[in-house]
């Protein structure tokens, strides 16, 4: 069994994180739960920001809320001084309601309305990341609407996809996100970002993949950015202030992943940034990246009751918990992998292996397939590791489940972050019959 962050088993052999135990939280707020431990995302984002720190690089570490945005998440970020990426006017709302600063706002997206660019620009956040020609005359105008002018990056997409242990260079640019850094589109937008008095182009921004365990696909991004900023220096006397080299470092969720501690990621790519500087005799920009899953990812527990059991005679154990797809949509959209305990009974010894299903109506709708356990019963709670990122984020209401609270724990303390959806929340935008149809 690997334990996280604060996590440990206490005298009563139950699941333990930030000194609160998780079943005296599943009492008290019910199931399932989404436990935080709050030391643990501190020191995600701490072990970025100090490497940078430490090898003196102008840098922002911004926190890709998309991963977990709600308004204490957001104002935890601030605490520990990192940058915030949004992606949606909810995204950016939370953000606004959180009060975090606003110049360290990030707007990404591939398709952000004239609404979402205006409330951007009202609010003066720090930088919007364009990611077309569609939105950079959408965000001139709104710009010209408002008087105002507007720091940008342009999304460029490199050639260059990564995932966990592979990196492809994919040649020609076949993705929806980004100015194809090969074809021509990045000159192209450089070239009109530059001509704009509306926009004051900052640098380039890539982002390749997710869950990603070496640091190759980043050094070959950067190569090929760096290839173009010498073109674009030549040709228009560019050199970028900032270069963001996007989000996607990979965290444990079993055994099998093997991910870097966050230093090691940024010191490749700091490494490789300051040659290509010199290369170019120009200043080294300032660094910005975007961890979102790293940050919260490891410190996020779901704590689930058991209820029903179902065997198929000498082929499997079912253990249904009361949640499933609604609370974690990972495994069902692509077969992410999760380690589990039982919270309330730790180290009992493994007696049998049995397949986690969720209470949805799917049969795609399982947790966990083969998971070493005691032999649990409805009594017993589970707790699956790792579920802090893309977990509440993704959270829906399949069936009318109501989406579980959030609790952060820390130093022995837990407080409620968000509420437990009731029924009343379920029915809340609905509007029923003007008229009755049928007498
Ligand atoms: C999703 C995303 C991130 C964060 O990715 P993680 O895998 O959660 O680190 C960062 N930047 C951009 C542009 C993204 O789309």
């Amino acid at each position: 069994m690997f334990l996280h962050g604060t996590s440990k088993v206490n005298e009563k052999n139950h699941l333990e994180i930030g000194g609160v135990d998780t079943v005296e939280l599943a009492k008290q707020y019910g199931t399932p739960l989404y436990v935080y431990d709050v030391a643990l995302i501190r020191e995600r984002a701490r072990s970025f920001r100090e490497t940078f720190k430490r090898l003196n690089i102008a840098a922002q570490v911004a926190y890709a809320s998309k991963a977990f945005s709600t308004i204490a998440m957001v104002q935890l970020a601030h605490e520990e001084g990192l940058s915030l990426d949004v992606v949606s006017g909810g995204e950016l709302f939370t953000a606004i309601q959180a009060g975090f600063p606003v110049e360290r706002i990030h707007f990404h997206g591939n398709n952000k309305s004239y609404e979402e660019l205006d409330m951007a620009v009202k609010n003066n956040i720090g930088c919007i990341v364009v990611d077309n020609f569609y939105e950079l005359s959408l965000l001139e105008q709104v710009c010209i609407e408002n008087k105002t002018t507007m720091k940008i990056l342009l999304r460029v997409t490199p050639g260059v996809e990564a995932h966990t242990h592979d990196y492809i260079t994919t040649g020609q640019d076949d993705s929806k996100f980004g100015f194809g850094l090969e074809n021509g589109q990045a000159d192209q937008a450089v070239e009109q970002a530059l001509h704009s008095e509306y926009l004051e182009l900052l640098g380039i921004h890539s982002h390749i993949g997710s869950q990603i365990f070496e640091t190759t696909g980043f050094l070959v991004a950067a190569g090929k950015m760096f290839g173009k900023l010498k073109d674009w220096k030549d040709r228009f006397g560019f050199a970028p202030k900032v270069l963001n080299l996007g989000g996607g470092f990979g965290i444990r969720y079993t055994e099998e992943d093997k991910p870097l501690p966050a230093s090691k990621y940024v010191e490749a790519i700091i490494g490789e940034v300051k040659k290509h500087a010199d290369d170019l005799s120009i200043d080294i920009p300032e660094i910005w990246i975007e961890p979102g899953r790293s940050i919260v990812g490891d410190a996020g527990t779901t704590i689930y009751s058991v209820g029903s059991r179902k065997e198929v005679p000498n082929i499997r154990q079912y253990i249904a918990i009361d949640g499933g797809m609604t609370d974690n949509i990972r495994p069902a959209l692509y077969q992410a992998k999760y380690e589990a305990v039982l919270a309330n009974r730790v180290e009992d010894p493994v007696e049998e292996t049995v397949s986690i299903a969720g209470k949805c109506c799917e049969s795609g709708d399982m947790l966990i397939w083969d998971l070493p356990l005691p032999k649990a019963n409805s009594d017993d709670m589970l707790a699956v590791f790792c579920t802090g990122a893309y977990g509440y984020a993704m959270a829906n209401n399949y069936n009318r489940i109501p989406r579980p609270a959030v609790v952060f724990v820390e130093n022995g303390e837990a407080q409620l972050v968000v509420q437990r959806e009731s029924y009343e929340d379920l029915v809340r935008l609905d509007i029923p019959l003007k008229s009755k149809i049928v007498d």
